[in-house]
């Protein structure tokens, strides 16, 4: 049968979550009228959700299970999901609900009027604490200035594209993947719709700020050569201002000045040099170990199990 609308959900440990996502996405997506499916990709949970799918896939011929052999990360668990889409569009949503399957509607409205990604734009947020608010909103407004390509500020994951966009997202096999960055980096007609992004269902959040440093890292370096410029120019810093000090130290010897003598003064200096290349070194580091991991070429993922056809 031919499939219109494919909705990814990733889960990780969202065990409390997925007998009401299932009710909100069929109750949406059956008023819509058309063919749908809806793809959980089990990240390699370990609070029994992987079974939980299981169960809803077997009363429920809308869902089909795609089962990782191990967790993998969100970013991975939509890529897995992109495909074994089939639909003409697909969305991607959170598991949590905090992106509510109602606006899913209006996703698909702009859809039918033409536009190829059309991407859910966080007006609010419900019920998320204001560290995680403020890092966000910096992330997103770091990403926008430095990146090459116009991320849209306030956006998630959360989006519906077409069957055209996802074909050419599907031969992006980048390993240390940005979903969104790569969605807008495609081009085609882009348009947001903002909604309020709601507080979590049930469960806690799977983002500690180590895997969200990670994601602003991950985004940073697959879409911008700006930290390495960053080292040039803290080279070309250095360099001038040594130039210029040169000839200041200079003269001041020979007019007598004791200014510049004594052991704090080279300390620093050397302190603060060897910062800058330990800096950027570890900045090259960064660049070098995901050219290493690219190189390797694995499977971007293992599934145990996944939809025969
Ligand atoms: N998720 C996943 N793998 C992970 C972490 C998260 O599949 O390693 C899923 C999670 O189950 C949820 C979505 O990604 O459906 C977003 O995660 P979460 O709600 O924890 O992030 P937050 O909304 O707090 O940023
Ligand atoms: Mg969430």
């Amino acid at each position: 049968m031919k499939i219109t609308y494919s909705i990814i959900a990733p889960i990780y440990n969202e065990i409390e979550n997925l007998p009401l996502l299932h009710h909100r996405v069929t109750e949406v997506m059956e008023s819509t009228g058309k063919p749908w499916e809806l793809i959980l990709v089990d990240d390699g949970s370990t609070d029994g959700s992987t079974e939980k799918i299981r169960e809803l896939a077997a009363v429920d011929k809308h869902i089909r299970p795609v089962i990782f052999a191990r967790n993998f990360g969100h970013q991975i668990a939509i890529t897995a999901g992109w495909d074994f889409a089939r639909g003409d569009a697909v969305v991607i949503i959170d598991a949590d609900l905090q992106d509510p399957p109602e606006v899913i509607l209006d996703l698909a409205k702009k859809w039918q009027e033409g536009y190829e990604v059309v991407y859910a734009v966080r007006a609010e947020r419900e019920g998320e604490t204001w560290f995680k608010k403020f890092t966000a909103s910096m992330f997103y407004r770091l990403i926008y200035r430095i990146t090459d390509v116009k991320i849209p500020v306030d956006t998630g994951d959360f989006r519906l594209m077409d069957r055209k966009v996802v074909e050419v997202l599907k031969q992006m096999k980048e390993r240390h993947r940005f979903p969104r960055g790569m969605s807008a980096w495609v081009g085609f007609k882009q348009i947001g719709v903002e909604y309020k992004r709601a507080a979590r269902h049930a469960g806690v959040t799977k983002y500690p700020f180590k895997k969200m440093l990670r994601l602003a890292l991950n985004a940073i370096t697959s879409f911008s050569y700006f930290p390495l410029q960053v080292a040039t120019f803290f080279g070309f810093l250095s360099a001038g201002v040594s130039i210029l000090a040169i000839p200041v130290v200079a003269i001041m010897r020979l007019i007598g000045s004791h200014f510049f003598e004594g052991q704090a003064t080279t300390l620093i200096s050397v302190l603060f040099l060897g910062g800058v290349q330990l800096i950027s070194l570890g900045i090259l580091g960064e660049y070098i170990g995901r050219l290493y991991d690219e190189a390797k070429g694995r499977p971007l993922y293992i599934v145990r199990d996944a939809p025969k056809e």
